[in-house]
């Protein structure tokens, strides 16, 4: 409409709309310039708005159902066989999740890391589990109420600290995760001196005492403290194929975690460029001919 004006505009209303579309297409540059390049960007698009991402978890917790039913039945069935005790056949029913990605929805953290240009940092991070206002997973709820009522104990083991348990504890009430019995669940970092990020120990705590029928996961740390470089990840992969699906269910999360970390061997020290380009060097990519 403007442009079809144009020309029965005078001189001088010309060279003021001259000026007026000049300076919106700097604002438009100035704008582009501000909205640097996230790596987060498509992950937490994908993780917060599209149903692809929904249907999937969802999915998974239907197989994580299905596989509990399996192990429930089955005394010799144990997700961390290695760790039980002679006998645990007799102990009663548990599953090891994880909290965050797992059964917990950050999504609106991520997304203010994006609108804000700023990284993970540990203290925007406790702000944010101390506003309480962390999501469920879909389906999080629904099978942890499963497990309750069939008698098993969900042990949550999480690297969110022990200073933040008591707002995750509450957050997590409040979204309707049964956690109202007497007994300690959710088991955060250094809640016990021996409870480092490595989550061993805690799931040796879970092991010795219950019979382990699942493990619920998104990071290959959740269930393995072996990690290490994209070689040893791999190998850790294919060492525990028979996990995979049967008692060990692994959630999708392209946002964060030792996948990320393990392209640029965990250097936190180099700045978003330099990481930036040790993730695409990672890649292998095709060539075309000419
Ligand atoms: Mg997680």
């Amino acid at each position: 409409m403007e442009t079809m004006t144009l020309p029965k505009r005078t001189l001088l209303s010309t060279a003021l709309l001259s000026t007026t579309l000049c300076s919106a297409a700097m604002a438009v540059n100035a704008n582009a310039a501000e909205a640097n390049p996230n790596d987060l960007l498509n992950a937490t698009l994908w993780m917060q708005n599209s149903v692809e991402y929904k249907a999937n978890v969802q999915g998974m917790f239907q197989l994580a159902t299905m596989r509990a039913e399996a192990g429930l039945h089955d005394k010799n069935w144990s997700a961390l066989p290695a760790m039980q005790p002679e006998g645990f056949g007799q102990l009663p029913p548990a599953i090891i999740v994880d909290c965050d990605e797992t059964m917990l929805d950050n999504n609106v953290y991520e997304a203010y890391l994006i609108k804000s240009g700023k990284g993970y940092s540990s203290k925007t991070w406790s702000q944010y589990v101390q506003d309480k206002v962390t999501g469920a997973m879909p389906g999080a709820v629904e099978f942890a109420n499963y497990a309750q009522k069939k008698g098993i104990t969900i042990f949550y083991v999480t690297n969110r600290k022990k200073e933040n348990e008591q707002a995750t504890l509450e957050n997590m009430k409040a979204l309707g995760f049964p956690m109202t019995g007497a007994k300690d669940v959710l088991l955060t970092k250094g809640e016990k001196p021996d409870w480092t990020s490595n989550k061993t120990t805690r799931d040796q705590f879970v092991a010795a005492h219950y019979r382990v029928i699942l493990m619920l996961g998104d990071n290959l740390g959740d269930f393995t403290d072996a990690s290490g470089t994209p070689k040893e990840r791999l190998a850790t992969y294919k060492a525990n194929q028979a996990h995979w699906g049967k008692d060990w269910i692994m959630m999708p999360n392209p946002e964060y975690g030792s996948f990320e970390s393990a392209a640029f061997g965990g250097n936190w020290s180099l700045s978003t460029e330099q990481r930036r380009a040790e993730k695409i060097s990672a890649l292998k990519a095709w060539q075309p001919k000419s």
